[in-house]
């Protein structure tokens, strides 16, 4: 049985007056002891957001994929671990795009990360031109057998599947879809892992709202959701918490 994830993403927003928002977030996880509730802030929140609220899962955005050296501007997974990080997420599609992380960066990042003690959230997801071509499971299951870090396994992984298309646009795949992808995420991680695929949670991300969290997060082999936009206050992020709750 795997519990319910709602991770929130806060990328290059936020500032320390912003923090207030985590003490609804925190008190509502707390009232939602079924579901596990996680924060990626930016890395120069992660020590006082983990010092505002301690019983919230605090995580990085990214890390590099080596412990230590001359890599200017760069931050280690052992670093955010030092000041409160419990996960980072690796392989965001902003961050492929945006600074061209491959599959395998990608996974040399996740690696790392599980090295230094954090638990990981690997993100995959297709275009919209993938989609419309067909190709969409063909692309995203590619993505993740090549993305994986060495010795994979849950409940320390979560994959976040993120249609690129769906991300900050307000649009969404139909649940249908949504399951369908997940459905062959989970066949390809039994193929690739064994037993051991069962333990990792497949979460869904993509213009999740407060509105749409509860039909999402009620389809086959969703185990929780990556939230971007509406992880920025409590009273957009709480419903979804809420929503995950009631779906036990
Ligand atoms: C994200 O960037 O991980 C994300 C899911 O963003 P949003 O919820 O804003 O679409």
């Amino acid at each position: 049985m795997r519990r319910k994830l709602i991770a929130g993403n806060w990328k290059m927003n936020g500032s320390m007056a912003a923090l207030v928002e985590l003490d609804a977030i925190a008190t509502a996880a707390t009232r939602s002891p079924g579901v596990d509730v996680a924060v990626a802030v930016p890395a120069t929140l992660i020590a006082p957001a983990t010092a505002r609220a301690p019983t919230l899962a605090i995580g990085a955005q990214d890390v590099h994929h080596g412990d230590c050296g001359a890599h200017t501007g760069c931050v280690s997974a052992a670093m955010v671990r030092e000041v409160g990080a419990r996960f980072s997420l690796v392989g965001h599609s902003e961050r492929r795009a945006d600074q061209a992380e491959s599959d395998a960066h990608v996974r040399d990042k996740a690696t790392a990360a599980r090295r230094a003690g954090l638990d990981v959230i690997l993100c995959v997801g297709e275009t919209s031109e993938e989609r419309d071509a067909g190709r969409a499971e063909a692309v995203v299951t590619a993505q993740l057998a090549a993305s994986l870090p060495d010795d994979a396994a849950g409940p320390w992984l979560s994959v976040a599947y993120e249609p690129i298309w769906a991300i900050g646009t307000g649009r969404t795949p139909t649940t249908a879809d949504v399951a369908a992808m997940h459905g062959a995420l989970r066949a390809r991680l039994r193929d690739l892992l064994g037993v051991e695929a069962e333990a990792i949670r497949l979460l869904y991300g993509g213009s999740v709202n407060d509105a749409n969290a509860g039909e999402l997060l009620g389809a086959g082999d969703v185990d929780g959701a990556l939230v971007g936009g509406a992880s920025l206050t409590a009273a957009k992020f709480v419903p979804i918490i809420e929503a995950a709750a009631r779906l036990g």
